[in-house]
């Protein structure tokens, strides 16, 4: 994995390339005729100058995908003309800008914090490991009468604590279980599957003025979410927010809000990586500073972009977190030790 400053960069490395070599022909500059993965290296057309050109035909020039033992990810080294640079260093040049920060700027407005109305187009092909989220038939005109929430808030359940809430946020968002909830999807050949009983925790979501507008569950024994269907989705924990909140978290799952609740910054969450309404919800708080607690992948990178463009009034920063982690998984002292960029 590249990084840029010490921050991890989420993308697949041949598409940086690609990017990069796009870029540079929309300014004319025609670098990076082959680029080819093999084993730890990208393989380019050297774009040393001094080497061909810049146009060698076969590619010699490899830049390191991973740390190795004697060079690091993102380290660039041509076994023709022995060009070396760090990739930085290397997008600098290319673009004319050599010995300047250039391609550290480069890196981080087109793969970090998703700057600049020139972002990349690319190609959809979602690889993140995201559970399942079943949208579930239900009305959406009427509210969740308090008969049902009341069936949901018979017992605690053990799950809860496991994903580090807390009884006193377990009351406040009436989180709740159900041992057997049955859901319903519909198959390609128009025919229905009735599943086995589910046993899941329930979120209920309300409107801002704590009607419950429809509830979200998560399955107890996989990573399976439940949403309703045909419903515009709102943003999650705008009735629980502290009326004076100047600073709060947007995080993907309900789970990862809470969680930074429970550490003591108020947080909502988007069911995802946020629509047009949501953001014109969270336009609407009175709200100064939103910090993006979005799942550090591609998904989480292109949710940034969009909220970024979206929140344009407010002051917007993101959290950075390890690979592979979301903001459930940290401890409270990793929860505040996280590096903070602005995007
Ligand atoms: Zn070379």
């Amino acid at each position: 994995m590249f990084t840029v400053r010490g921050l991890p960069i989420y993308y697949d490395e041949v598409e940086i390339i690609r990017e990069l070599k796009r870029q540079l022909a929309e300014n004319g500059i025609h670098l990076f005729n082959k680029i080819k993965r093999t084993g730890d290296n990208i393989m380019v057309s050297c774009p040393n100058p001094e080497h061909a050109g810049g146009q060698e035909r076969k590619p010699s020039c490899g830049i390191r995908i991973n740390d190795g033992r004697d060079s690091k990810a993102g380290q660039v080294h041509c076994f023709a003309c022995g060009y070396t640079a760090p990739l930085e260093e290397m997008i600098s040049m290319c673009f004319g800008y050599p010995g300047t920060s250039y391609g550290e700027d480069w890196l981080l407005e087109n793969f970090v914090t998703g700057d600049g109305d020139e972002r990349p187009h690319i190609p959809c092909e979602i690889s993140r490991e995201i559970p399942n989220i079943f949208n579930i038939g239900q009305p959406t005109q009427n509210y969740i009468s308090e008969e049902e929430l009341q069936q949901y808030r018979q017992f605690y359940h053990e799950y809860m604590w496991k994903r580090k809430l807390t009884p006193e946020i377990v009351e406040k968002y009436d989180v709740g279980y159900q041992p057997d909830f049955r859901l319903e999807t519909k198959n390609e050949d128009g025919t229905t599957t009735i599943w086995p009983p589910i046993e899941c925790l329930t979120f209920p979501c309300r409107d801002i003025n704590g009607n419950t507008l429809f509830v979200s569950r998560r399955a107890i024994h996989n990573k399976n979410f439940f949403l309703p269907n045909d419903f515009e989705k709102p943003v999650y924990g705008l009735y629980e927010l502290p009326k004076d909140a100047k600073v709060v978290i947007i995080c993907e799952s309900v789970i990862n809000a809470l969680t930074c609740v429970v550490y003591g910054v108020p947080a909502v969450a988007l069911f995802g990586t946020g629509t047009q309404y949501q953001a014109k919800q969270l336009n609407d708080l009175p709200v100064r500073k939103y910090v993006l607690g979005l799942d550090p992948d591609r998904a989480g990178n292109k949710g940034t972009y969009r909220l970024k463009k979206a929140l344009k009034g407010k002051i917007l920063t993101k959290l950075i977190l390890p690979e592979g982690k979301d903001i459930n998984d940290l401890s409270r002292e990793e929860f505040y030790s996280l590096p903070e960029v602005y995007v």
